[in-house]
C-alpha cells in the first residue's frame, strides 16, 4: 500500500493534481488520449477518502469494460489497501444488475433471475414472432432478462420510485464515470436518476475518442455536460505521457479535422530526440502486408532483447521487448486472419480479441449452460470450464442443439474454452461472477495483459489499452474509413471512423506503423485500393517509409509539434 495522506498526489502533475484534488460538484475532466485519466480518476478516490473523510462504500466508479474495472479496482488497492474494496467499481451493466438483484421483487423477478442466453432470447422470438412487449413476457416467465434490460429496468425502477431514488443517493454520494464520451441515453438516464445535478458526479473522458455511436452512444451528453449539472466545475489536461513526440504529432493532426474540442492540444511529456519516426508501409497486397508485421515482429522481439543487454534503458523504458509488447490493429474482424495465420506459421504467439459480445461468440452459451446445470463438476473454475468444454464438445459432435441456438462445432468450443479460461481463473471459484461475466461481458474483457503473445484487437477493442509496439494494418480508403463498396459515409460517419483512427494511433507508445495494401479482396471481389485520405493530413515529414527499392528517409527530421 502506498503512503497516504502528504504524497499522495505527489506522482501526477499539476493539472492532473488539480483534478484530483477538486471540491465537491459536477466535474468534467476533458482529458485526450494518455493524459493519465485513469491515474488521475484512481487519485481523486483515494484523495477523497483519505483527505476528506469520504467513506470508500459511497464511492462508485462506472467504466467501460470489465478490464477497465478491473485494472481500477487493482490501482485503488494499492492506493488504499484494503478498505479500496469498499468501493464500488463495474460497469454499467454490472450496475444495473446490482440494482435489479436488489430490487427484483418490484419488477416481478425472483432474486436469482438470470440473463437470458443466445438459445432463449431465439427461442423466445421465435415464439413471440413480431409482438416486442410478447417477447419480454416469454422471458419473464422462465425468470430471465434480456441483456438490454439491464440498464433499461433499473431506470424504470427508480423512475418510479423516488424514495429508491433517494436510498441510491445517499449511498453512492460519489460517483465517477469513466469514458463519459461513450455513454448512451439509457445509461445517461440511470446517471441522471442516481446524480443530483449538483452531485458530486465526475465525468472523465475525451470527446475526440467518441467510437460507439452505432451502439447508441452519443457525444453529446458529454458535450452538454454543463447545462445538465449545475455549476460543473472544468478542468483539462493536455499533457501525455503514452506516446512518443512523433507518434502523438501524427495523432493530433489525424484528428484535427474533425476534433470536437475546442483548442484540442496534447503536449508530449516524452521529448526523446532519438525517438523513431511512424513506419509506414506501402504494400502490393495484402500477403505482403501481412509479410511485413511478421518480419518486422521477428526483428523487434529478437533483436532488441539482444541490444538490450548492453543498452539497457531508453526514455526511462525497458528496451527488452516480448510479443506481449505488441498489438495489431485493424478496423475490420476480416482482416485479422491472414496475420493469425502467418504469425502461427512463424511460431509467434497470437490472442485475438474483438469488442464482440462473449455470448455471441459460438460455443459460448453451451458452455455456460452445461456449467450451469450440470452436476459433479469440481475443482477451481478454470478446470470446469475445460470439463464442460469437453462434455459440450462431444454431446453435439452431432450437429443440433436444441434445433433453435444453431449447431456447434467441436472447434469452436475448444477456441472458447482457451478464451474464457482467463476469465475463469481470474474469478477463482465464484461461477455466479463468471457467468455473469460470460453474460455481459465483450471477447476483449478476456484479454490475458500478461499472456506471451502478439495480441491482434480491433480498434474498438483496442480503447483505453495501450502497447509499446502497434502495428495499424489497412489503412486503405474504404476500410477507414470504412464503407461499403458504391456507398458514401455521410460526414458524421467519416468523422466517427477518423476518431477511431485517432483511437488506434495514440494506443503506441514507442513504435507505430500503419501499413496499406495496392490491392484487397473485400465481400469475394479483389480491388485496387488507395491509401486512407486520414493519412493525407499527417506531415510526411513524420513518417519512415518502408518497403520502398530506394529508401526515402525524410531529411528534415524537424517535428512539427501543435
Ligand atoms: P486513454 O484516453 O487512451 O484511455 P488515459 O488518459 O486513460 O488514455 P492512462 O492509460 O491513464 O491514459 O495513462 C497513459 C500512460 O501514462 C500510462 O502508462 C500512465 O501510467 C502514464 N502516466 C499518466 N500520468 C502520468 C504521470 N503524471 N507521470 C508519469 N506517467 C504518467
Ligand atoms: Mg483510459
Amino acid at each position: 500500500m502506498e503512503e497516504v495522506g502528504t504524497g499522495l498526489l505527489d506522482r501526477l502533475d499539476a493539472m492532473q493534481r488539480v483534478a484530483a484534488s477538486a471540491p465537491g460538484g459536477p466535474l468534467l475532466i476533458v482529458a485526450g488520449p494518455g493524459t493519465g485519466k485513469t491515474r488521475t480518476l484512481t487519485h481523486r478516490i483515494a484523495y477523497l477518502c483519505a483527505e476528506l473523510n469520504v467513506f470508500p462504500e459511497h464511492c462508485l466508479a462506472i467504466t467501460f469494460t470489465r478490464r477497465a474495472a478491473e485494472e481500477l479496482r487493482h490501482r485503488l488497492d494499492g492506493l488504499l489497501g484494503p478498505v479500496a474494496e469498499d468501493v464500488t467499481v463495474g460497469t454499467f451493466h454490472a450496475l444495473g444488475l446490482t440494482i435489479l438483484r436488489e430490487n427484483a421483487a418490484a419488477v416481478g423477478l425472483p432474486g436469482d433471475f438470470r440473463i437470458a442466453d443466445d438459445a432463449e432470447r431465439a427461442a423466445a422470438r421465435v415464439e413471440a414472432g413480431d409482438d416486442s412487449a410478447g417477447y419480454t413476457a416469454l422471458l419473464r416467465k422462465q425468470d430471465l432478462v434480456d441483456l438490454d434490460e439491464l440498464v433499461s429496468l433499473p431506470v424504470e425502477l427508480l423512475r418510479a420510485d423516488r424514495g429508491l431514488v433517494q436510498r441510491y443517493r445517499d449511498r453512492w454520494r460519489w460517483i465517477f464515470v469513466d469514458e463519459y464520451q461513450d455513454v448512451d441515453e439509457t445509461q445517461y438516464e440511470l446517471l441522471r436518476l442516481l446524480s443530483p445535478a449538483d452531485g458530486n458526479l465526475c465525468a472523465i473522458g475525451d470527446p475526440d475518442q467518441a467510437i460507439y455511436s452505432f451502439r447508441g452512444a452519443d457525444v453529446g451528453y458529454f458535450l452538454r455536460f454543463s447545462e445538465d449539472f449545475t455549476d460543473a466545475r472544468l478542468v483539462r489536461l493536455n499533457r501525455n505521457y503514452r506516446s512518443s513526440a512523433p507518434i502523438l504529432a501524427a495523432a493530433v493532426q489525424a484528428i484535427a479535422p474533425s476534433s470536437l474540442v475546442s483548442g484540442r492540444r496534447l503536449d508530449p511529456a516524452r521529448l526523446d530526440p532519438e525517438a523513431p519516426l511512424v513506419g509506414r508501409f506501402p504494400a502490393a497486397s495484402v500477403a505482403e502486408e501481412t509479410d511485413f508485421v511478421v518480419r518486422t515482429v521477428d526483428e523487434l522481439v529478437g533483436g532488441l532483447s539482444h541490444r538490450s543487454l548492453d543498452s539497457g534503458r531508453i526514455d526511462g523504458r525497458s528496451t527488452t521487448l516480448s510479443f506481449s509488447d505488441i498489438a495489431v490493429l485493424y478496423r475490420t474482424d476480416a482482416q485479422a486472419a491472414p496475420v493469425v495465420d502467418a504469425l502461427t506459421r512463424a511460431n509467434i504467439p497470437v490472442q485475438k480479441r474483438s469488442h464482440d459480445r462473449l455470448r455471441d461468440r459460438p460455443g459460448v452459451a453451451a458452455i455456460a449452460r452445461e456449467l450451469r446445470h450440470a452436476d459433479g463438476l469440481a475443482g477451481p473454475l478454470a478446470a470446469r470450464v475445460r470439463l464442460a468444454g469437453q462434455v459440450v464438445a462431444e454431446r453435439f459432435a452431432v450437429p443440433t442443439l436444441d434445433g433453435v441456438g444453431g449447431t456447434v462445432r467441436p472447434e469452436d468450443v475448444r477456441s472458447a474454452v482457451d478464451l474464457l479460461t482467463p476469465l475463469a481463473r481470474r474469478c477463482g471459484d465464484d461461477l455466479e461472477a463468471f457467468l455473469s461475466q460470460l453474460a455481459t461481458g465483450a471477447e476483449v474483457d478476456a484479454l490475458d495483459p500478461r499472456a506471451e503473445a502478439v495480441t491482434l484487437l480491433t480498434l474498438h477493442a483496442a480503447k483505453g489499452l495501450e502497447f509499446p509496439v502497434v502495428f495499424l494494418i489497412g489503412v486503405e480508403d474504404g476500410l477507414l474509413p470504412l464503407r461499403w463498396p458504391g456507398s458514401t459515409p455521410d460526414e458524421e460517419a467519416v468523422a466517427e471512423e477518423r476518431r477511431l483512427f485517432f483511437v488506434g494511433l495514440t494506443r503506441a507508445q514507442d513504435r507505430l506503423y500503419v501499413s496499406h495494401a495496392a490491392r484487397r479482396t473485400r465481400h469475394g471481389v479483389e480491388r485496387d485500393c488507395v491509401p486512407s485520405p486520414f493519412l493525407g493530413v499527417i506531415d510526411p515529414g513524420l513518417f519512415e517509409r518502408f518497403g520502398e527499392t530506394e529508401p526515402r528517409r525524410p531529411k528534415d527530421r524537424q517535428l512539427r509539434l501543435i
